[in-house]
């Protein structure tokens, strides 16, 4: 190997994102979810979906619902190869300790408008200086998915709207059931 040839491969070695986390509530996981999922899944190797756990803080669908939300909806959306590189995990820790124990050097966070900028901002800025090492990318959210929140789309459905255009098909009838409980 030239000399040349070994500088780019060992460049490529270090620029290259192996593992990619990307933390959230995901409760439930909309399409604005498996868009940012996907633009990260074609950047880095391997996805770990970490999803927050509040004590105290009573989610719509458990951690066990949630993930079999999430893997539902990534077979559907990109197919049995790609979701084989993806894994789901809970975590009631910082951010950037839960990144270090999954050999993650990227954090993954989707932008849809300024005030997700500024809040995000910060969430970087302050992990960047605990744990210089671990980077944060920001995803643009795609325009059709930009206006969807999982909050807002837990109240459509508490007052019986149609969910379907905002979340994957797999997640549109536990979600109808659940929120009429
Ligand atoms: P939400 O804010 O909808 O309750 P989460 O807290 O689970 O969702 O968010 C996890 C991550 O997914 C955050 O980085 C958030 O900005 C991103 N995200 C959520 N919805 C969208 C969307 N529609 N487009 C792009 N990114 C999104």
């Amino acid at each position: 190997m030239s000399a040349l040839v070994a500088f780019v491969h060992r460049r490529y070695q270090t620029l290259m994102i192996r593992t990619a986390l990307y933390p959230g509530s995901f409760d439930p996981v909309t399409n604005g979810h498996i868009d940012i999922l996907g633009q990260a899944l074609s950047l880095a190797d391997k996805v770990v979906v970490a999803i927050g756990i509040h004590p105290g803080k009573q989610p719509l669908f458990t951690f066990e619902e949630r993930v079999g939300l999430i893997r539902a909806s990534s077979l559907a959306a990109f197919g049995a190869d790609v979701t084989a590189r993806i894994s789901v995990i809970a975590f009631d820790t910082l951010v950037i300790d839960v990144a270090r124990k999954e050999g993650a050097l990227v954090l993954v966070r989707g932008l849809r408008d300024g005030t997700d900028l500024d809040y995000e901002m910060q969430m970087a800025g302050m992990n960047g200086t605990l744990a210089p090492d671990i980077k944060t990318v920001f995803l643009p959210a795609s325009p059709p998915v930009r206006h969807i929140t999982a909050t807002l789309v837990r109240q459509i459905a508490r007052m019986g709207g149609d969910i379907t255009a905002f979340v994957p098909a797999p997640v549109a009838g536990p979600l109808v059931a659940r929120a009429s409980a």
